[in-house]
């Protein structure tokens, strides 16, 4: 087993907020140069790019997840990650469906194009995606866990569009994982409805702690206190806490990232880490501007 990287949180040029120049191709050349092993492209609540991000990461040999950043009806954005393409198409229709049909004024808000493998656009989507769509949190959970897939509700500890802003905290669920934004240890307040401990028995092998130590020093990375707190009581954490770039332009690919301990850099992996505590968020130092 070893230490992978993952960046799971990605938008491209679909996202109103995207930039423009964060085409499937762009997105899949700068991930290939950052040694990050697993990257998911997550625009708002549709995979419409997908198809092409799959084309251009199997060119250039890594590994791609696919999914969405989904806002729940509470107006909270979750990451809805899949292994395969085609789930993740499926989902993205599943999504369509329960999207309010209010038109996108690309002037005001942004573009939402998607693009085929040759970056030609292909559509420009009608409805602004970002809206919450239909579903409340716990039956998008369920939609996910339906086609195997990962849910994460993201940035939890930001001001907006998230479980903090929207609900005070963070509720108990069968969440996969969550996403933090800032470098922090979660109070007791945003867990108050989880079961206290939240360590539990697994521990990390020596040479796992070893190996750590050496990629943090060599690839300039901070992780997070809330996991160096949890190791040193002895015991891995759940739920597992993870941190992405949330890149609006390609060059942020990295900033923040997910060390899992696996033993390959695939979806399974991930999942395994995620469930068993093995899985922490680090911070680029170099990248990532505190
Ligand atoms: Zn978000
Ligand atoms: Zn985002």
């Amino acid at each position: 087993m070893q230490w992978y990287q993952a960046d799971l949180h990605i938008h491209s040029c679909l996202s109103p907020c995207g930039d423009l120049s964060a085409s499937p191709r762009m997105i899949a050349d700068y991930a290939a140069d950052t040694g990050i092993d697993l990257i998911a492209l997550t625009d708002h609540n549709s995979s419409l790019n997908c198809p092409s991000f799959a084309y251009h990461a199997q060119s250039r040999n890594f590994q791609a997840l696919f999914g969405m950043e989904a806002t729940c009806a509470e107006e909270a954005h979750c990451l809805c990650i899949f292994g395969t393409l085609a789930t993740a198409m499926d989902f993205s229709q599943f999504a369509e469906r329960h999207l309010p049909k209010v038109q996108n004024d690309p002037e005001r808000a942004g573009d939402q194009v998607w693009v085929d493998i040759h970056e030609n656009i292909e559509g420009s989507y009608p409805y602004y995606l970002p809206n919450a769509l239909d579903l409340g949190l716990s039956d998008l959970c369920t939609e996910v866990h339906r086609r195997d897939g990962l849910f994460i509700p993201a940035h939890i500890d930001r001001n907006a569009m998230s479980l903090l802003s929207q609900l005070g905290r963070v509720p108990f669920g069968n969440w996969d994982a969550l996403e933090q934004l800032h470098i922090f240890t979660p109070n007791e307040q945003l867990m108050s409805d989880w079961p206290a401990p939240r360590t539990h028995g697994n521990k990390l092998p020596p040479a796992a702690l070893e190996a750590l130590t050496e990629i943090l020093i060599n690839q300039k990375l901070m992780c997070s206190p809330h996991w160096t707190d949890a190791i040193g009581a002895g015991a891995c954490v759940l739920p597992s806490m993870i941190a992405s770039s949330d890149a609006h332009e390609p060059h942020w690919i990295g900033q923040r990232r997910t060390l899992f301990w696996a033993e390959t850099p695939s979806f399974e992996g991930l999942r395994q880490a995620l469930h068993q505590g093995y899985a922490l968020a680090a911070w680029s130092t170099e990248k990532f501007k505190f």
